[in-house]
């Protein structure tokens, strides 16, 4: 089969008009070549067994996958490797094209996820989307890709769209979630039953959504706001600061009294690089990182946390995620 990530490469037209190397997912966490993503999940609907789940609850666990051989093939990657949700880019990761599903592709997906019982799955927005530029040009941009995906998404198996909130420059914080307000209330006007989910950054640099506190900021801002809901990353989260090794449950109690849990619909499970509060998005294979397994299967296995789908975005290739896989669901605790 062709490289995970194929469809994405090539060189692609950046919001500029400037021609840009396509950055794989992985390497654009600080991975190496040839990783991939991951999933997402809502706690609303009614869970079907998962494979290894002991229990009546399902685990919803997959990673990012490449899409180049159609939306199907994906599907039926995603089972190879003991995965019941995946991800995929929207479009080219760092330009503008959209990939047209070929004819049928996406109701043969429907029906494997379907019969296989699997979640939610994530479409990621494409890096170059900033929302909250101090651009106008940028920012249209990203008005049009918005609009563009929710409406090819609507034809989905149930589907959540990540994206990132965006960076803010030199512009106040302020001012910056005034315009993802105005951008998402734009995109979300059309009829479409997409829910889009906001990540949690790490919050290096100028990155809007590092902190809990800007993702209810944001949210509080859109005027539709029953169509957003939030996405976290486990590696994000703690190169963000929040202890989620030594203090799961003050963080998830933070988590709730800023966003809400009701909003967490899908996670990023992701080792880190680097220690507690680096503010460096470098993703690591979980248990080769500072976060470790232990404190990643106790998040997973979290009562508040648990019906979610999680997702990898961990360097590897689809044999390393279904070892990655099998030992989540290995030691995952169930109710
Ligand atoms: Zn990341
Ligand atoms: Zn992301």
């Amino acid at each position: 089969m062709a490289p995970l990530g194929s469809a994405e490469q090539g060189p692609a037209p950046c919001v500029t008009g400037f021609a840009l190397p396509v950055i794989e997912p992985a390497l654009a966490h600080g991975g190496s070549r040839g990783s991939v993503y991951v999933c997402c999940m809502t706690r609303s609907l009614k869970m079907p067994r998962s494979p290894g789940s002991s229990s009546d609850e399902a685990l919803f666990l997959g990673c990012h996958l490449s899409i180049s051989d159609g939306y199907h093939k994906a599907g039926l990657s995603a089972l190879s490797i003991g995965a019941n949700t995946f991800q995929f880019f929207s479009r080219n990761p760092r330009g503008s094209k959209a990939k047209e599903p070929l004819p049928g592709d996406i109701e043969r997906l429907g029906e494997l996820t379907r019969e296989h019982g699997f979640g939610p799955l994530l479409a990621h927005a494409p890096y170059t989307l900033n929302p909250c530029s101090q651009k106008e040009t940028v920012r249209d941009f990203a008005k049009t890709v918005l609009r563009e995906d929710l409406e090819k998404l609507a034809r989905f198996p149930h589907t959540y769209y990540v994206m990132h909130p965006g960076s803010r420059g030199e512009m106040a914080l302020e001012t910056a979630i005034e315009f993802l307000g105005e951008a998402l209330d734009e995109a979300l006007e059309q009829e479409s039953s997409v829910m889009v989910l906001l990540e949690g950054m790490s919050g290096k640099g100028s990155e809007v959504g590092g902190a809990l506190t800007e993702l209810k900021d944001i949210i509080d801002s859109i005027e539709r706001n029953e169509f957003v809901g939030v996405c976290l990353d486990t590696c994000h989260l703690y190169a963000a600061g929040y202890d989620i090794v030594n203090d799961l449950d003050g963080v998830v109690a933070e988590i709730d009294s800023t966003v809400g849990l009701d909003r967490v619909k899908a996670v990023h499970i992701n080792d880190s690089q680097h220690e507690l509060g680096s503010k460096k998005d470098r993703h690591a294979r979980v248990g080769e990182g500072d976060i470790g397994l232990e404190a990643i299967l106790r998040f997973i296995s979290h009562p508040a946390l648990r019906g979610l789908t999680f997702n990898l975005e961990t360097p590897g290739t689809l044999e390393s995620w279904a070892e990655e896989i099998a030992l989540l669901r290995k030691g995952w605790q169930p109710a």
